[in-house]
C-alpha cells in the first residue's frame, strides 16, 4: 500500500506540475498583455484542497524545512514513517493531489457545488474593486480572503461543523501535509466562502489568485515542523507555534489562533500568545471515526455527520455527541 501512494503521489506531483505551469503561464499572461483570465482554471485552483500550484510551494518548503531542522524532525520523515497520524496525513495528500476529494463533495452536493463554484465569476454584484491596478487589488485581496477565511474557519468551529473539521483536527502530529488534511466538504465549504466574497465586490481573477496563493503558503507554513518567527507570528502572520495552540488539546487552547493574519484574532478577542508548546494536539476520538484509512474515515464522518444532522431535525434518534466545547480533551502526548 505504501508504494502505491508513493506511486499516486509521484503521478499526481507530476500531473499537478504541468498544470501548475499552465497556470502560471495563463497568470503571466493576464498579468502582462490583459488577457482575460481562463476563471474555470482559476476555480480548480482555489477551491479544491489541492491547489495545484500550491504543489510548487509545498515542494520548496518541504525541501527548505529538511534542511533548516534536519531529516529526525522533518515532515518528510513522519509521512514516510508508521504513525497513524502521518499515514493518513499522506493519504490526504494524495487524496487532495488526485482530486479525489472532489469526487466526494460531488456525490454529497449532487452535483450542486460545482454549479455554485462555476457561476462565481458572473456574481459581481457589487463590483467595487472591478477597476482597481493589479499592485492595488492584489494587497486588498489578502486582507479580505484573510477576513473571510477567518469567519469560515470561526463556522467550521460551531457545534454544526465541528464533526466535519475535527478530521483536520485529529491529527496527532503536524506536517506540512496536515494542510491538505481535511474532510472534503470542510475545504469546499471554506474555498468556496473565501472566494464568494471577492468575487462578488468584482476583484480581478489574477488578484484573488495571488491572495490564494499567500494563504496557502502561510497555511503551509503553519502546519510545517519550521522553527516559529515571534515578532512576526504576533503581529503579522501566524506560523507554526501560533498554530500548533489551536490544535492543542488543552482547553484554554480551544478556538483560538483561528486565521491568517493576526490581525483578526485580535480584532475579535480570540487571539493567545504562543507563550509555551501545547502538552499535546489532537481531538477525542471513542469512535476512532478519525483513524485508520483516510478515505474510509472520510466517508464514516460524513455518514455520522449527517446522521447527527437528522437527530437535530428530529428524523433520527439520540442527540448530537461532538460540539467544540465538548470534542478536545486530553490525549496522551
Ligand atoms: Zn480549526
Ligand atoms: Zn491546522
Amino acid at each position: 500500500m505504501r508504494n502505491l501512494a508513493a506511486a499516486t503521489l509521484l503521478t499526481a506531483a507530476a500531473l499537478g506540475l504541468v498544470i501548475g505551469l499552465k497556470l502560471v503561464v495563463t497568470l503571466a499572461r493576464s498579468v502582462l498583455h490583459g488577457e482575460a483570465l481562463d476563471w474555470s482554471l482559476l476555480l480548480a485552483v482555489h477551491v479544491a484542497p489541492g491547489e495545484l500550484l500550491s504543489i510548487l510551494l509545498f515542494a520548496g518548503m518541504m525541501t527548505a524545512e529538511m534542511l533548516v531542522v534536519g531529516w529526525h524532525d522533518s515532515s518528510a520523515r513522519i509521512l514516510l514513517g508508521d504513525t497513524d497520524s502521518g499515514k493518513t496525513d499522506l493519504w490526504c495528500l494524495v487524496i487532495g493531489l488526485t482530486r479525489a476529494d472532489q469526487l466526494i463533495v460531488a456525490l454529497a452536493t449532487f452535483g450542486t457545488f460545482g454549479l455554485v463554484a462555476a457561476a462565481l465569476p458572473s456574481l459581481a454584484l457589487l463590483p467595487v474593486a472591478r477597476d482597481l491596478p493589479f499592485w492595488l487589488a492584489a494587497p486588498l485581496a489578502v486582507v479580505v480572503v484573510s477576513f473571510v477565511g477567518y469567519w469560515s474557519h470561526r463556522l467550521m468551529h460551531t457545534a454544526l461543523f465541528w464533526p466535519l473539521h475535527a478530521f483536520h483536527h485529529a491529527a496527532d502530529e503536524l506536517t506540512f501535509a496536515t494542510a491538505f488534511r481535511g474532510h472534503p466538504l470542510d475545504l469546499a465549504l471554506e474555498g468556496l466562502l473565501r472566494m464568494l466574497v471577492p468575487a462578488l465586490l468584482g476583484f480581478p481573477g489574477e488578484a484573488i489568485l495571488f491572495a490564494a496563493l499567500c494563504m496557502n503558503a502561510q497555511t503551509l507554513y503553519s502546519h510545517s515542523r519550521m522553527p516559529g518567527l515571534p515578532a512576526l507570528e504576533k503581529f503579522v502572520v501566524f506560523g507554526p507555534r501560533a498554530h500548533e495552540l489551536h490544535h492543542s488539546v488543552e482547553a484554554h487552547h480551544h478556538d483560538r489562533n483561528f486565521g491568517t493574519l493576526v490581525i483578526w484574532d485580535r480584532l475579535f478577542g480570540t487571539y493567545i500568545e504562543s507563550e509555551a508548546r501545547p502538552a499535546a494536539i489532537g481531538v477525542e476520538d471513542p469512535e476512532r471515526l478519525y483513524r485508520g484509512n483516510a478515505l474510509v474515515s472520510m466517508l464514516a464522518v460524513q455518514t455520522s455527520w449527517m446522521r447527527q444532522i437528522g437527530r437535530r431535525l428530529g428524523v433520527g434518534e439520540g442527540s448530537v455527541k461532538l460540539a467544540p466545547s465538548t470534542a478536545k480533551s486530553s490525549l496522551p502526548g
